[in-house]
């Protein structure tokens, strides 16, 4: 797997601020890539195509499911969201590192598909904040907002598929615990046999440097 960029997934239950936290890691890390979602969910104010999502139609997307063009596609609240494949595998062959900010069911596929990837579940400090932050959106109508946070509530019981938990009580310290884990695993002894190999063979090469 030498040069390979990593794979970064960041995923939670909605309303735990997955969103806020990856575009402070993002500002902080501007050599590390987001990977832009396509959905069939019609853009909020101020959305952009191209740059918050691709905004397509059902047809389009289910299109693309047909050819395979997703590497995980899920339905989230009644619309498709999906991670385009391309961009991601391109990226991660030419060693860049990738942040993919997605729903549970669609964390979970890739896991499956992609288990050196780095698992990480953000949560709200508590529920009543979850709460707090989904009603904060106002953008949905009040059985939305419960639908919501119900399906958020069960969602947490997914937290044991992932290998690392964020609190989220503030952004800026959440950020900063992503930075250290994305740091943890560039150490990882598997993630540096390519290093390891070379080092090794510099000395089998010239061992008069005992002499
Ligand atoms: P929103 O409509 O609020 O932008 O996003 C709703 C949910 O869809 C969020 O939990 C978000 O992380 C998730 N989501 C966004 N893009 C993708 C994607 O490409 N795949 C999956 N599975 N979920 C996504």
């Amino acid at each position: 797997m030498g040069g390979k960029g990593l794979l970064i997934v960041i995923s939670g239950p909605s309303g735990a601020g997955k969103g806020t936290v990856c575009q402070e890691f993002l500002k902080r890390h501007p050599e590390t890539l987001l990977s832009i979602s396509m959905t069939t969910r019609q853009p909020r104010k101020g959305e952009i195509d191209g740059v918050n999502y691709f905004f397509r139609d059902i047809k389009t997307f289910e299109g693309l499911i047909e050819e395979g063009g997703f590497l995980e596609y899920a339905k989230v609240y009644g619309n498709y969201y999906g991670t385009p494949r391309g961009f991601v595998n391109q990226n991660l062959l030419s060693g860049k590192d990738v942040i993919l900010e997605i729903d549970i069911q669609g964390a979970l596929q890739v896991k499956d598909k992609f288990d050196e990837g780095i698992f990480i579940f953000i949560v709200p400090p508590t529920m009543d904040e979850l709460r707090r932050r989904i009603e904060g959106r106002g953008s949905e109508t009040p059985e939305e907002l419960l639908r919501r946070f119900k399906s958020s509530y069960s969602e947490l019981q997914f937290i044991t598929r992932y290998d690392y938990l964020v609190i989220n009580d503030s952004v800026e310290d959440a950020a900063t615990k992503i930075e250290s884990i994305i740091t943890a695993e560039k150490c990882r002894v598997d993630r540096n046999m390519d290093f390891y190999a070379k080092l090794k063979g510099g000395i089998d090469n010239d061992l008069s440097i005992f002499r």
